[in-house]
This record gives structure tokens, sequence and C-alpha cells, in this order.
């Protein structure tokens, strides 16, 4: 596991010993602890959940989508909110035994559903942390992104490609979705992107992808 800081408060934890790297970030507000993504098991979260034992602010659990790297940590997390898109909790429900299926070979600890407690549709905003939840379709049709205004951090999980010789990512929805989103993206005031799998990238990834679409 390697633990990286972002600028005044945000802690990157990537996997890197995967067939790819997965990264779960850690925003230490005023108020509470955002933990965005909880990976592949308890495993995931050990590392995470001890950086933040003696911690006396709230923990906050936030899905960026329904996808199985970025939910199966969430047992781990029963006693506190976890926020996720609407759709988010009900694709979760709803795609869990095939995820399963598929992937159990990736399973890191213990792994079990355990659904998204608070739900929205367009965006949530934490006003004491200055942290916003927002819609961002693209990758998925549940996906959001995480803005930290204070440190002019953008969390877009996987609505960035996987590694930097592939910045575009699958996009399981209509192209022109993905696009909007972008744009919204380039009309927001950050400079670094963190992503779900992809290396610490600057803003100028958005208008990247853009060109390539
Ligand atoms: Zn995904």
């Amino acid at each position: 596991m390697k633990i990286q800081k972002i600028k005044n408060r945000g802690i990157l934890f990537t996997h890197d010993d995967l067939d790819w790297d997965l990264n779960i970030y850690l925003i230490k507000g005023r108020k509470n602890n955002y933990v965005i993504d909880t990976g592949l098991g308890s495993l995931s979260i050990d590392h995470i959940k001890r950086y933040i034992e003696d911690d006396n602010r709230k923990t906050i659990v936030i899905n960026t989508h329904y996808h199985w790297d970025h939910v199966w940590g969430n047992g781990s997390f029963k006693d506190c909110m976890i926020i996720s898109h609407k759709l988010c909790r009900d694709m979760i429900l709803s795609k869990w035994e095939n995820m399963m299926n598929k992937n159990n070979n990736y399973c890191f600890g213990k792994v079990e559903m355990y659904l998204p407690n608070l739900v929205f549709q367009n965006e949530l905003y934490f006003t004491e942390d200055k942290i916003r939840l927002f819609h961002t379709p693209g990758h998925t049709l549940d996906s959001i992104s995480i803005l930290d205004e204070e440190d002019k951090v953008l969390v877009l999980a996987d609505n960035i490609g996987d590694n930097m010789n592939e910045i575009v990512p699958s996009i399981y929805c209509e192209k022109e979705v993905y696009i909007r989103t972008l744009e919204k993206y380039q009309n927001m005031d950050f400079d670094i992107c963190i992503s779900g799998h992809n290396k610490v990238l600057q803003k100028n990834v958005i208008g990247e992808i853009l060109d390539i679409l």
C-alpha cells in the first residue's frame, strides 16, 4: 500500500500490487473524515481505519459508483453513514451476485454487501468542510464526483481511464452524457484530479480527454 499526502488535507492510499492500481482517498475535514470508496474488502480498508482510529472526527464513507472494486469494503463501516447516488444503491443490489461471481478471486479480506444508507440525486454539500458531492454520469450512470473546494482537489473516480495510456475510461452510458460531465468539470475550480486507478493528474487531463473524443 502506497500512501501519498495530497495538498493540505488529502491522503491517497494506493494498492499498487494488483494487475492495476486501486486508489482510496481520505479527506480530513474540519468536522468529518471522508473516506472515498472502500476497495476490495476489509483488508483494503484496515490501513485507513487504523490511520484515523485516534481521530475524534466522524467518518463519512462515499461510494463513487456501484462497481465491485469500489464497494466491497463497505462492510467495514457498518456504524457509519455511507453515501452514494440513488442509482448506485439500486445497482449494487441488482448486480452484486454477478459481480461476486465474476471477480471473486480479487476479494481482499472479508467482503459482504452493505448498502449505502444515505442516497441523493443531484448534489449534496457539507458546508462546514466545503465538500461537494454531485452526480457526474459517464463511466457509469450512477457515477458521482467529490470536489474538495478548500484544497481544490476533484475526485472523479473512474470518469478517467485506468492508466496514462488510457485516459479515456470505459463509458457505460451515452457518449454525450459523458461529454457534458467533462464540460461541467472544466467550469469548476480545482487543479488536481484523483481517480479510481490512475496517477494523480492535473486539471488539463479533462481537456485532453475532450480532444480525443
Ligand atoms: Zn468502475
